[in-house]
C-alpha cells in the first residue's frame, strides 16, 4: 500500500494535481496516508472522505475532524446509487433501454443514510453523497433537506449528480448543497445517455450551467480512476462538452458549457471551498499557501484543441517545486 501511495503520488503531481479529494477511504488507509505524511514520504494533500463504516463512524464522531498540515478528515462518503454504464444508477422511471421494470440499483437503505445524515449533521462533519440517477438524487436531496431544512454552511455535497428531474435542481439552493461534478463524464457517457434514459430525461443529464446557477459555484474533478487523471481533461470537457476528437462539433448539449473562468475556478477556489480549504488555498493571494502549476501554455487563450495537449511544466506544494517535467 506505501508503494502503491508512493506511485500514485507521482502520478498526480505530474498530472498538476497539488490536493486530492479521495473518496470512500478506511481508517486503516487514513493511518497509513498520515503516518506517510509526518515521515515525508507523502507530500501531496489529501482530502479524505471517510467510509461510513462502523470503525470510522466511532473513531470520527467520537474524536472530531482530523485537521492536520496534509490531511483533513471532516467527511463521509456514502453510495446511494450505481452509474450509468451499467445500469445501476437508481431512476425514477424505468431505464429506456433495460428491462422491463429496471430502476438500477438502491446501495444503501434510506434509514441508513438518514441515520448517518444525522449523526454527521450533529458532529458537524461534511456528507458526500455518490447519487448518479435522478431517483438517488431525489432521495438524497429530502434526507440533506431534513437536517438541513434551508441555507446553511455545512457544505455538504452530492457528487456527480448526474441526472435530475427538473423539479429538484432548486433544491440545490434551497439548502446550499455543493454540485461536486465531473465534467468528463459529459464526454464519455455522451455516446448513449440518450439510449439509456430516453431523449426527454437526457435533456436534465449533466446539466452543469444549471448546477452551477443554484449557488453560483460547482466543484469540478476527475472522478479517476474510474477517468483519468487529467484536470486539463476535465477543463477541457468542462469548457467544449467535446470528446478528444473534436465530437461533437458544437459540443454536447451545449447549454451547459462553462467558460473558462468558471472552469478555472471549479478546479481551484471552488473546489477548496468544497473542502472548507479555501482560506488556506484555491487563488494565489498572500496569506494562502502556494500551491500551484505552470503550464506550458495559457489554458485561459490558447485555441480549444491545443487545451488536452497543454503540458504541466512545474508542480509546487507550500512553495516547493514537487514535480518539474523532463526530470523523473
Ligand atoms: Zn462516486
Amino acid at each position: 500500500m506505501r508503494n502503491a501511495l508512493i506511485a500514485a503520488q507521482k502520478n498526480c503531481l505530474a498530472a498538476g494535481l497539488t490536493t486530492v479529494d479521495d473518496a470512500g477511504l478506511e481508517k486503516e488507509v487514513i493511518d497509513l496516508i498520515d503516518d506517510m505524511h509526518q515521515k515525508g514520504e507523502l507530500i501531496i494533500k489529501v482530502y479524505a472522505m471517510a467510509n461510513p463504516s462502523k470503525e470510522n463512524l466511532d473513531y470520527f464522531l467520537k474524536n472530531g475532524p482530523l485537521l492536520h498540515e496534509r490531511l483533513t478528515v471532516r467527511s463521509f462518503k456514502v453510495y446511494v446509487d450505481g452509474a450509468f454504464g451499467s445500469r445501476g444508477a437508481l431512476l425514477l422511471q424505468p431505464y429506456s433501454d433495460g428491462e422491463a421494470h429496471h430502476h438500477g440499483l438502491l446501495l444503501n437503505e434510506k434509514k441508513i443514510i438518514q441515520d448517518l445524515a444525522e449523526q454527521a449533521y450533529d458532529a458537524d462533519f461534511q456528507l458526500c453523497a455518490h447519487a448518479i440517477g435522478d431517483s438517488a438524487n431525489r432521495l438524497m436531496l429530502d434526507i440533506y433537506g431534513e437536517q438541513l431544512r434551508g441555507v446553511n454552511d455545512k457544505r455538504w455535497r452530492i457528487e456527480h449528480a448526474q441526472l435530475l428531474n427538473p423539479m429538484d435542481f432548486k433544491r440545490f439552493k434551497e439548502y446550499t448543497i455543493i454540485p461536486s461534478v465531473q465534467p468528463t463524464h459529459a464526454t464519455s457517457d455522451m455516446y448513449w445517455a440518450a439510449d439509456r434514459i430516453g431523449a426527454e430525461r437526457v435533456k436534465y443529464a449533466y446539466a452543469y450551467r444549471t448546477l452551477l446557477d443554484q449557488n453560483k459555484m460547482v466543484a469540478l474533478g476527475t472522478d479517476f480512476p474510474v477517468e483519468e487523471i487529467y484536470p486539463l481533461h476535465t477543463f477541457y470537457a468542462a469548457v467544449t462538452r467535446k470528446d478528444g476528437k473534436g465530437y461533437p462539433e458544437k459540443g454536447y448539449a451545449p447549454a451547459h458549457v462553462l467558460s473558462r473562468r468558471e472552469a478555472l475556478k471549479g478546479m481551484t477556489i471552488w473546489a477548496a471551498i468544497s473542502n472548507f480549504e479555501e482560506t488556506e488555498k484555491g487563488s494565489l493571494e498572500k496569506g494562502k499557501v502556494a500551491d500551484f502549476v505552470i503550464l506550458d501554455h495559457d489554458i485561459m487563450k490558447i485555441d480549444e484543441k491545443r487545451i488536452r495537449s497543454t503540458k504541466v511544466k512545474y508542480t509546487a506544494i507550500n512553495g516547493s517545486i514537487v514535480y518539474q517535467s523532463g526530470t523523473n
